[in-house]
């Protein structure tokens, strides 16, 4: 009876946690690690029910579960290698299973001690994992989940390199008709429950988290564009606009509008114009830097807070994308047209504010709309000076 209960236990929970996952990618949307971990948790239900069920005294029943025990650690591995983009290694992980597979072989033919059969198929279980568990440690954690999961992987190699033998040294030969009677059978269902509770757990910790960091994402980004949406951009420079005041590392502001944006709304349709607005967008994402902040700020206005670069850099990043967009094809609005944009370059200044840095670049930009369009303003102009332009619609018209 004791052993009854222990070994439905496990399969029960496996299962219970494989369909978590399954649901978690199928409802949520997550990535293909998520439905790799309910696979993994599905095989090792299988697995746990066959060493409960099947008669421990067919040469079958090793081979079975330990080709559903190593599929559950491979993609449990995969799983949480490609989760932070790392290789499983796959090739070597088939390779410890072969080789496994094929001393298990002898071992079921030469004893009837369950002994060597576990120390086996424990060895290739943690073997696989420390694959997994030292291409984790080549991944950057980013977050305490990062480090929980390679610790996870940790403790799987050492429990399934480590327990078999002591446990076997302490509990001499097991024949293997007397297996589900042995004490070993009794830790092993315990230890497994255990490890696959806290693996649950912390896995459904990760995949919450991966949830709300892309909800977060999906409200932060502006659709046409990819690119973050005004607030998420004023957001995200309040840090390093504060880093740069406090270490003088210098930061600049671009703001860049396309020229003559509503003709283009009226002559080929804001479809055309939605394309536009895209693949501007897209041009600025593509040549500003990791550390560059880029934003679109309102219909057709965009914003970079650039990194690490004084004022003259800066415009000369400015110029790089505004000649590239004046080459631009935008499919919608045809061959033999090509759009331009204007854009105003400003310096952050010691103890300035973003307002007023913004008014500075706003001010450049007014300057390079009314100095013909399709340019490159600085901000050149004294502290004394105001900073503020007249309103978008007052604009001298081209
Ligand atoms: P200027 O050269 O002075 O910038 O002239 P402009 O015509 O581009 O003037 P302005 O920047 O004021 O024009 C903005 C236009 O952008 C007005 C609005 O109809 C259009 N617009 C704003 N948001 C969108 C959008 O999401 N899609 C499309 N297609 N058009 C938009
Ligand atoms: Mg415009
Ligand atoms: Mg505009």
């Amino acid at each position: 009876m004791r052993e009854q209960l222990l070994g439905m236990t496990t399969p029960v929970l496996a299962a219970a946690f494989a369909a978590v996952f399954f649901a978690l990618w199928w409802r949520a949307g997550l990535g293909k690690h998520v439905l790799a971990f309910g696979v993994s948790f599905a095989c090792a239900a299988i697995a746990f029910l066959a060493t409960h069920l099947l008669p421990t005294g067919s040469i079958y029943t090793f081979h079975l579960t330990h080709a559903f025990y190593a599929l559950s650690t491979a993609t449990m591995v995969w799983g949480m290698c490609s989760r932070v983009g790392r290789p499983a290694y796959l090739g070597v992980q088939v390779s410890i299973y072969g080789t496994a597979a094929l001393l298990l072989s002898v071992a079921v033919m030469t004893s009837q001690d369950a002994g060597p059969r576990l120390l086996i198929v424990n060895t290739a279980y943690g073997a696989m994992f420390l694959v997994g568990m030292v291409s984790l440690m080549g991944a950057p954690r980013r977050h305490v989940l990062d480090t929980l999961i390679l610790v996870i992987a940790a403790t799987n190699v050492a429990d399934f390199m480590i327990r078999p033998m002591l446990q076997l040294l302490a509990e001499g030969a097991i024949p293997v008709a007397e297996y589900r009677q042995s004490i070993y059978y009794s830790v092993i269902n315990l230890v497994l429950s255990i490890k696959a509770l806290s693996l649950a757990i912390v896995l459904v910790v990760a995949c919450a988290h991966e949830l709300m960091t892309a909800m977060r994402e999906r409200s932060d980004r502006d659709a046409l564009t990819g690119l973050r949406n005004r607030r998420a951009f004023e957001t995200d420079i309040a840090g390093p606009l504060m880093l740069a005041q406090q270490t003088g590392v210098p930061v600049s502001l671009v703001i860049a509008d396309i020229d003559h944006f509503k003709q283009v709304n009226d002559i080929w349709g804001h479809q055309a114009g939605d394309q536009a607005i895209a693949e501007f967008g897209q041009l600025i994402g593509s040549m500003t830097r990791e550390q560059d902040i880029a934003g679109r700020v309102g219909g057709e206005e965009f914003c970079v807070l650039v990194w690490d670069c004084p004022g003259e850099a800066a415009e000369k990043l400015a110029e790089r994308i505004r000649s590239r967009f004046a080459q631009h094809l935008v499919p919608a609005i045809g061959e033999s047209v090509r759009l331009a944009a204007s854009f105003g370059v400003a310096h952050l200044r010691e103890g300035e504010s973003y307002e007023r840095l913004f008014a500075r670049a706003d001010a450049a930009l007014y300057r390079a709309k009314q100095n013909g369009r399709n340019r490159v303003e600085g901000d050149r102009r004294n502290e004394g000076e105001p900073a503020v332009r007249p309103a978008i619609g007052t604009r001298v018209a081209a």
